[in-house]
């Protein structure tokens, strides 16, 4: 017998039939004996559907108003939901997050969770309740409900199965799990049985949007030992885990992730004395501009080149204030290229195993693609390159480290 919090997001809430086999599902577990409280999304495609009512009653709508309207949609999902376990015999109780005391910070729209109170969960679990939370939401010190930015549900997820201490924190999605890469790219794309929580950060933060980066953070700091697996089918996903539980796999490589929509800028032929490389990225940052991957080359010639890149969407922008900069510092010119990408190689395995980024290099070299930038961390290889190679960067990749095969010389060293 477990306790366990179970999140389901918004396309497992989005019909009544859906609905129903969720409160199925959750039955079973019921009937193996393990106390279980449900964190719920609002159906899909609800929070969009109440933040455009609010667009067509102002531009920007008070953030206060906003969290009240948003949170509807969640309050709507655990209705329904504790009604369906109610109708299969099952006790369950609703709650909102003010209801339970979800007490979070005054930040409207992008609260931030500061304190949970469990004794009302345990005691309904106490009397053999399935505890139906609402995700995505929480009430500040003066009673103000507040919602913890799209996505939140993970984190409430997370955060209750902190709280409560329980033995696994289960996100239930549309996907069967965290793979070694876009199986959308790569046919034979492998479900990871097992990754670090670093691991998972950066390949959630480089595009593998399978969770919420902040809950991937919370459920770190408080290890919670986090599973991501599919409503729809049976598996056991895939455990988020600390490293050291993680050893038995130990594969040097967890898998590649790639980023579209990126923008490279290079500020060519600035002086090279203290304070450019402040000069050139701070006003970009100011405006709320984010910056990634930044190179700059070694003098020789007593001028440098700073390049970086931004969002494609942002790069225009970025480009304009460059151009300003330039002037003002007599740089050489500002080049704008919009047709890069980033593709990235993570693993904790990178730490204890040398030749990665060799082996990396090989591979692309031998499928001739030309890599733009190089950029390492402790965990992760990144690379900028045409965005026409992606697709065929990701591939070349996945094969060099034999990703598909869960014995490959990958594993288990
Ligand atoms: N309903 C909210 C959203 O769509 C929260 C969530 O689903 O996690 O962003
Ligand atoms: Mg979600």
């Amino acid at each position: 017998m477990a306790l366990i919090v179970q999140k389901y997001g918004g396309t497992s809430v989005g019909s009544i039939e859906r609905i129903e086999a969720v409160a199925d599902k959750i039955a079973k577990f019921r009937d193996q004996g393990d106390d279980i409280v449900v964190v719920v999304s609002a159906m899909s495609g609800e929070t969009n559907r109440l933040t455009a009512l609010a667009h067509e009653v102002m531009d920007q709508p008070t953030p206060r108003e906003m969290d009240v309207l948003l949170s509807t949609g969640e309050q709507v999902t655990i209705a329904l939901l504790c009604m369906a376990l109610e109708k299969r015999g099952y006790g369950a109780r609703s709650f909102t997050g003010g209801q339970v005391r979800i007490l979070t910070d005054e930040m409207h729209t992008k609260a931030r969770i500061r304190e949970i109170d469990n004794s009302r969960i345990f005691a309904q679990l106490e009397q053999q309740n399935v505890v139906v939370v609402a995700g995505f939401q929480g009430v500040d010190e003066a009673g103000n409900i507040t919602t913890l930015g799209r996505g939140g549900s993970d984190t409430s997820a997370v955060a209750l199965a902190a709280a409560l201490e329980a033995d696994e924190c289960q996100i239930y999605t549309d996907v069967q799990g965290v793979y070694t890469t876009d199986p959308r790219i790569v046919e034979g794309a492998r479900l990871l049985s097992q990754i670090t929580f670093e691991e998972m950060l950066e390949l959630a933060s480089l595009g593998a949007k399978v969770l919420q980066i902040r809950a991937v953070e919370f459920a770190g700091k408080y290890k919670v030992p986090l599973r991501v697996l599919s409503t729809f089918e049976e598996g056991p996903g895939t455990l988020i885990s600390l490293e050291e539980d993680t050893a038995m796999e130990d594969p040097s490589i967890a898998g590649i992730a790639s980023e579209r929509d990126e923008a490279k800028l290079t500020v060519a032929g600035v002086p090279d004395v203290p304070g450019i490389a402040y000069k050139v990225i701070g006003p970009v940052s100011d405006e709320g501009i984010e910056v990634d991957v930044i190179v700059q080359n070694a003098a020789i010639d007593g001028t440098n080149d700073v390049t970086f890149t931004v969002k494609r969407a942002e790069s225009d922008k970025a480009k304009a204030i460059l151009d300003k900069v330039a002037a003002s510092l007599e740089a050489r010119e500002v080049i704008l290229d919009k047709k890069i990408c980033k593709v990235s190689l993570v693993g904790v395995g990178m730490r204890s195993h040398a030749g990665i980024a060799s082996k990396m290099f090989k591979a692309l070299a031998e499928e001739n693609i030309n890599i733009q930038i190089i950029t390492t961390s402790e965990i992760k290889i990144s690379i900028v390159i045409e965005e026409k190679y992606l697709e065929l960067a990701v591939r070349a990749l996945h094969s060099a480290f034999n990703l598909s095969d869960p014995d490959g010389e990958n594993s288990s060293k």
